[in-house]
């Protein structure tokens, strides 16, 4: 059985005193149990006041993007190294929000997808159809180019390491979330592209997230599915009550 994974994109959201005070309150709530995977994902600047207070839990730390180089002149930019040396674990890639405003390409998901395998980040790598291309019936050829191009050149042993989030970007912060017909079904596609790409065994293991207006009072049905292993979740991540209950709901569904 995969282990369900929650993980919390704060997008641009919270200061470093906001973000301790929010992390603070998501750890003393939380029970110390470890049948579900929490990651947080806090901007940039909060990055270590975040893993001050995390790192002696079970939560985890998590970039929400990276620069594919090493070094050098990039000014603005962030490596997987530099993600590495504050306490990440894994880094969201290809987030629909840097697809559509910051010229995120299939491209440089892949490269970025590369870089953070090489430093030994977890990816979690966003894929999802816009509601323009669902109304035209091309959900399924939108994610499989998505997909394909992310596993370009990467190797099974790599891909069974990494995370996918389905998010239909229609549900992304819209309070318009996927039936769990609609994510299983892209789910399950997903999930036989995976084993199209590799084999059955790799696309057995590759925990595929859903994330999209994921709320305390659609999380259970959603997180049911069968090819659905957790959540990305934004807006109820900025609450701990409301992510500790996705969390909560996560962990009744690994019983
Ligand atoms: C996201 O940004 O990844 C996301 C799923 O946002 P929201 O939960 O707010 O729709």
């Amino acid at each position: 059985m995969r282990k369900k994974i929650i993980a919390g994109n704060w997008k641009m959201n919270k200061t470093a005193p906001e973000a301790s005070e929010l992390t603070e309150e998501i750890k003393q709530k939380m029970d110390t149990s470890t049948e579900v995977d929490v990651v947080l994902c806090p901007p940039f600047t909060d990055l270590a006041a975040v893993y001050r207070i995390i790192h002696d839990s079970y939560i985890d730390l998590g970039g929400q993007n990276l620069h594919w180089e090493e070094k050098g002149a990039f000014t603005g930019e962030i490596s997987a190294d530099m993600l590495k040396s504050v306490g990440c674990h894994y880094v969201i890639i290809g987030h629909s929000e840097r697809r559509q405003y910051f010229e995120e390409t299939d491209e440089t998901v892949n490269k970025k997808i590369k870089s953070a395998l090489h430093e030994g980040l977890i990816p979690i790598v966003c894929v999802g159809e816009l509601l323009e291309e669902r109304e035209a019936d091309k959900t399924q050829s939108v994610i499989e180019t998505q997909v394909k191009a992310a596993f370009e050149d990467i190797d099974k042993i790599q891909a069974q390491k990494m995370v996918l989030a389905y998010e239909p970007v229609w549900a992304i912060g819209t309070g318009k979330v996927a039936t769990p017909e609609q994510a299983q079904e892209v789910h399950e596609f997903i999930r036989k592209l995976l084993t199209d790409i590799f084999d059955e065994e790799t696309a057995s293991t590759i925990r595929i997230q859903y994330g999209g207006s994921m709320k305390p009072d659609n999380a259970a049905e959603l997180l049911s599915q069968p090819d659905v292993d957790g959540g990305l979740i934004g807006g109820a991540s900025l609450d701990a009550g409301s992510f500790i209950a996705i969390i909560n709901h996560a962990k009744s569904n690994m019983e």
